[in-house]
């Protein structure tokens, strides 16, 4: 069964007198435990695709079940609940609270969903110590490196066991040593069964997903299977 799935959905924004179909007719499956990425030139769509499959926002027609629910079909509070559980954000600018340690920006998605707090710091602690953070859990966003804030935010990104993980250009900000750890760590998270979507302009990184889904003018112009993954490292 799916993650997530898309059908026919359409997005149009109007302008003035101008509409725009950010989305034109998508219809997707994201697999459980997949791995795809998404490319495409500006203007093509990826942020209103991101957007929502993340249930940010809601298609102007069409269908998308993230994990079996039509979102559409819920009330903005509801959905918004849904996106607490079942979806996991990663940002290319990280976007973890400044005043707070590595251990309590994991907490906090946890804190949302109404989780008691031992169980949140157990959970924290374990999430930090999976992405190789487990000495410095007490450490504030301004003390860790840029590889390491990113693996604070995929982290947190697991908290509450998303159905799918949503990557916008996770590595955008980050030297090609450190973006190399950061896919690496992807891989290995996708190898335990998450079910990642990321979205890139480099071909370099979205070889390390499993598929490309390429967007062009709001429609999927192709979806390319990798037979060769570029494995990390
Ligand atoms: P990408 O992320 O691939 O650059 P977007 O999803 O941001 O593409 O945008 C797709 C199209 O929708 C573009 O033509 C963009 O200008 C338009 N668009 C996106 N968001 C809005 C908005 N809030 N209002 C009007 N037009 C928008
Ligand atoms: P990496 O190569 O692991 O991405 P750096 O070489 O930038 O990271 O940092 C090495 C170590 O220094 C890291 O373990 C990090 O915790 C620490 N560090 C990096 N930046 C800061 C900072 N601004 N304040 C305190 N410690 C830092």
């Amino acid at each position: 069964d799916a993650a997530v799935e898309l059908h026919d959905v359409r997005k149009t924004y109007r302008m003035g007198d101008q509409t725009v179909h950010a989305l034109d007719g998508v219809s997707l499956t994201i697999g459980r435990g997949s791995y795809t990425a998404v490319m495409g030139p500006s203007g093509s769509g990826k942020s209103t695709l991101m957007n929502v499959v993340g249930c940010l926002d809601t298609p102007t027609e069409g269908v998308v079940e993230v994990d079996g629910v039509d979102v559409t079909e819920l009330s903005d509070a509801e959905r918004t609940g849904l996106r607490g559980d079942e979806i996991g954000f990663v940002f290319q600018t990280f976007n973890l609270m400044p005043q707070q340690t590595a251990r309590e920006n994991v907490e906090l998605p946890m804190t949302f969903q109404g989780v008691g707090r031992s169980e949140r710091r157990e959970r924290a602690t374990e999430l930090l110590e999976s992405v190789g953070l487990g000495d410095r859990m007490d450490h504030k966003p301004n003390e860790l490196s840029g590889g390491q804030r990113q693996r604070v935010a995929i982290a947190r990104a697991l908290a509450n066991d998303p159905a799918i993980v949503l990557a916008d250009e996770p590595t955008g900000n980050l030297d090609s040593d450190t973006e190399a750890d950061i896919l690496a760590l992807f891989e290995e998270l996708n190898a335990a069964g998450n079910t990642i979507l990321t979205v890139t302009h480099e071909r370099l990184v979205a070889e390390h997903a499993e598929r490309i889904v390429h967007l062009f003018d709001g429609e999927i112009e192709e979806i390319e299977e990798i037979a060769e993954r570029r494995i990390a490292g």
